[in-house]
């Protein structure tokens, strides 16, 4: 298990290093802003859809390597996906980093190397800001995404 774990911490280490996706889309359909005031995260997800499908996902922002990692492995996830997948997919993602059983677990593929953030419930936040940030994108909310009340963001702003 530990090797699998050291597995794991590298390929997040690697998509901190070298961000996939990292840029703005010209032309985005939506775009929608999150921060997670405990860690300092910022991140501002952008899509365009083609109908219901994904046709391009991609991120900018700063914070720490697990919400860059997130953050770069979710646009190279989502990328051909539905909208109903992603959502789904969302959900499964916040069971695993939640320490919950996943239903068909299977289909995570490379999102699973973030189950050891169940082990540390404030890096939970880091892991699901992305998540968070491309569900307000898809519903086309304009405010700002935060993980924690809306009182306390403006705050820490
Ligand atoms: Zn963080």
């Amino acid at each position: 298990m530990a090797e699998l774990e050291g597995l794991y911490q590298e390929v997040i280490l690697d998509h901190n290093k070298r961000p996939r996706n990292r840029r703005e889309i010209e032309g985005a359909t939506r775009h929608a802003d999150g921060y997670n005031p405990l860690c300092g995260d910022k991140v501002t997800i952008f899509l365009k859809l083609d109908g219901d499908r994904i046709s391009d996902v991609s991120f900018l922002g700063s914070g720490c390597a697990i919400s860059t990692a997130s953050a770069s492995i979710l646009t190279e996830t989502l990328k051909g996906k539905t909208r109903v997948e992603a959502e789904a997919l969302f959900h499964k993602f916040h069971e695993l980093v939640t320490g919950k059983p996943v239903e068909g677990g299977s289909s995570l593929g490379k999102l699973a190397v973030f189950s050891g953030v169940s082990e540390f419930p404030v890096r939970v936040k880091c892991a699901t800001l992305a998540w968070h940030t491309l569900h307000s994108a898809l519903a086309g909310d304009a405010e700002v995404v935060t993980t924690e009340a809306p009182e306390e963001a403006a705050e820490g702003a």
